[in-house]
């Protein structure tokens, strides 16, 4: 069943979704819904036995646990609210008692609670379990195909440990068959420092193939030391431009609402202002806070920091954080924000009275404001900036990192080191859990001096159907997919130039029999169609191998071409199975 399309889809923006639609390996069913027809499937089997493959050889243990998840375990881990409502991902329903049901996203609460039942004794650990199953998200931006699905498919991995060195050890160990997957998957993937949530100092990397249709901004060290996502990424501001001496003043700025405005109205570098953001939180324990966030004005707010430090000031979750509108000040009955003017000490007071949010800001301040011995901010008036001021007399901050690294900027671990950018697919993610859930959940074991203590947790992720086609996109040319041949659906595409001639038909049918006999995944092409409609077909696929028996048949002749390289050679069909042969060895 092979069915190719001539046209590009027109709702694929990016080549490798383009061409697992054209080349007939996937179907889309619904917004972020594909269906895996019959080759796509035999390149994700391919992917799960290299998985099982280098996860068994840890001693880990396959298991399979459900999709349907009640809601009560995701109240124990204080997740539910947060996964359910705003911008939550979960699909959740009612079933006929009306319980409420979550279909899983991700499975720590699940595995914690088993853990918690089966796991009692030190004697007992390290355990890792695993297992490779669909996983359904609600995305909210569901997009190019199988890169972010609202259903995709997941390996999972989750280990349990009676110590922190324990836990380091397996988690060294996962990275080094992390390594292995995705080099036997013929995909080039770099680890970086990933964000780890609110929860500071945990470990936590991810692997990211480089494409430049990738929705993650890397930033890279040209030494090879340092590598992060941007969510995560420190570096070296530049340096601030001083202001000149002189007396605090008023500068009245009408009109200048941005920081190029008031910089160009007043011969100022961003670097000598503080801008002021102005934002309301939504906490999963209910609460409504209002937040002022103060940055140096050449630096940009990094979204991922932000819930951090708010999520560790305040000790809850960050459903969501958003601009404060001024509909939003009319429904609270406050009075308007002088917006554009704010500055780091606008009062409390302007909160008195509101209907449901927190009556007093919370007040973060980034080290790069925080470090300007002098500044321009807003003077919390209308049209009014305020030239020269200090921090001393204003209202305590909380000093946090919340800035964005950028390309550019000097490195922390060496400030003659400048960071690059490129873009990344997450393939894959490691994350040292610590007790996060296993206290949530009250999963505990005896260690061997007897006492009860809450297990120590990582999780290990990688997106299977991701990664498939994260291996296109690194692995195509203009006339299609080309597979790395430790995934390919098949080694080999034998094609029958003609199937009128009989000669070729017999020399085509005996050559794909014997490589079946070899054991070598091979498909047969033939069709009754034009030897150029096959070989275009052939090429949209990707099989590393394409045989064409074709006019030198009558001589025992084939013509073998290498799809990475299209080079093709013409050579005794005896021959062809000893060179694909060769080529599976050498690659083993
Ligand atoms: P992302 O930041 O891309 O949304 P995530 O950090 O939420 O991913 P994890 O919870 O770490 O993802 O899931 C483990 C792996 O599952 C990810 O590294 C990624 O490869 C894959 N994955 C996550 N979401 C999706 C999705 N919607 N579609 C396909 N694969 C996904
Ligand atoms: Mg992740």
């Amino acid at each position: 069943m092979l069915v190719t399309l001539r046209d590009v889809p027109a709702d694929a923006e990016i080549p490798s979704h383009q061409l697992l639609v054209r080349g007939g390996y996937i179907r889309r069913i619904g917004s972020g819904i594909y269906a895996y027809l019959p080759m796509m499937w035999r390149v994700l089997r391919k992917i799960n036995a290299i998985v099982r493959d280098e996860l068994n050889s840890l001693g880990a243990l396959e298991t399979l646990l459900p999709q349907l998840q009640p809601a009560d375990l995701w109240e124990k881990s204080g997740r539910w609210q947060g996964y359910t409502e705003g911008e939550g991902i979960m699909f959740h329903l009612e079933d006929r008692q009306g319980r409420q049901i979550g279909l899983g996203p991700t499975h720590e609460e699940v595995i914690t609670e088993l853990a918690g039942d089966l796991l009692r004794s030190y004697r007992q650990l390290p355990v890792t379990l695993y297992q490779i199953q669909t996983k359904f998200r609600d995305e909210i931006r569901p997009r190019f195909g199988l890169m972010r699905g609202r259903e995709f498919i997941m390996k999972d991995a989750y280990s349990f440990h009676a110590s922190q060195d324990d836990l380091e050890s397996t988690y060294q160990a996962m990275a080094a068959a992390y390594a292995r997957i995705f080099q036997r998957c013929g995909l080039e993937a770099v680890a970086v420092d990933a964000d780890s949530g609110a929860i500071g100092g945990a470990a936590s990397q991810e692997y990211m193939v480089t494409a430049a249709a990738g929705e993650d901004l890397i930033l890279t060290s040209s030494d090879g030391l340092y590598a992060a996502n941007q969510e995560k990424a420190s570096s070296l501001p530049a340096p601030a431009q001083p202001l000149d001496d002189g007396p605090e003043r008023i500068l009245e700025t009408p009109n200048q609402i941005s920081i190029e405005q008031l910089c160009a109205a007043n011969d100022l570098e961003p670097s000598q202002t503080v801008k002021v953001l102005v934002l309301l939180a939504r906490l999963d324990d209910g609460r409504e806070q209002p937040i002022l966030v103060s940055l140096r004005g050449d630096q940009d707010l990094n979204d991922v920091k932000l819930a951090n430090a708010v999520s560790r000031s305040l000790d809850a979750a960050v459903l969501e954080i958003r601009p404060i509108s001024e509909n939003q000040l009319c429904q609270q009955d406050l009075p308007e924000f002088p917006f554009g003017s704010i500055g780091p000490d606008l009062s409390d007071s302007m909160l008195k009275g509101c209907r449901s949010w927190q009556g007093h800001f919370l007040r973060l301040a980034d080290a790069t404001a925080l470090d300007l011995p002098r500044f321009v901010c807003g003077a919390n008036t209308k049209d009014q900036h305020c030239w020269g001021r200090t921090w001393d007399a204003m209202p305590a901050q909380i000093r946090a990192d919340l800035r964005t690294a950028q390309a550019g900027d000097q490195c922390v671990h060496d400030p003659s080191q400048t960071l690059s950018e490129c873009r990344g697919i997450e393939v894959g993610h490691i994350f040292q859990l610590g007790r996060k859930y296993s206290e949530a959940l009250d999963a505990r074991f005896t260690n061997s001096s007897g006492q009860q203590e809450a297990l120590l947790m990582g999780c290990y992720g990688i997106g299977i159907s991701r990664l498939a086609q994260a291996a296109v996109e690194q692995h195509h040319d203009d006339a299609g997919i080309s597979w790395p041949a430790g995934i390919a659906p098949f080694q080999v595409i034998v094609v029958i130039a003609k199937m009128q001639d009989s000669t070729q038909v017999t020399l085509g049918e005996g050559l794909y029999q014997s490589f079946l006999d070899a054991g070598i995944d091979a498909l047969l092409d033939d069709r009754d169609e034009r030897a150029g409609v096959k070989f275009k077909d052939a090429d949209l696929i990707g099989i590393p191998w394409r045989i064409v028996v074709g006019r030198d048949a009558g001589e025992g002749k084939v013509e073998v071409v290498e799809r990475s390289t299209r080079s093709s050679t013409s050579i005794p069909h005896q021959e062809a199975l000893q060179k694909v042969k060769d080529s599976i060895f050498t690659r083993l």
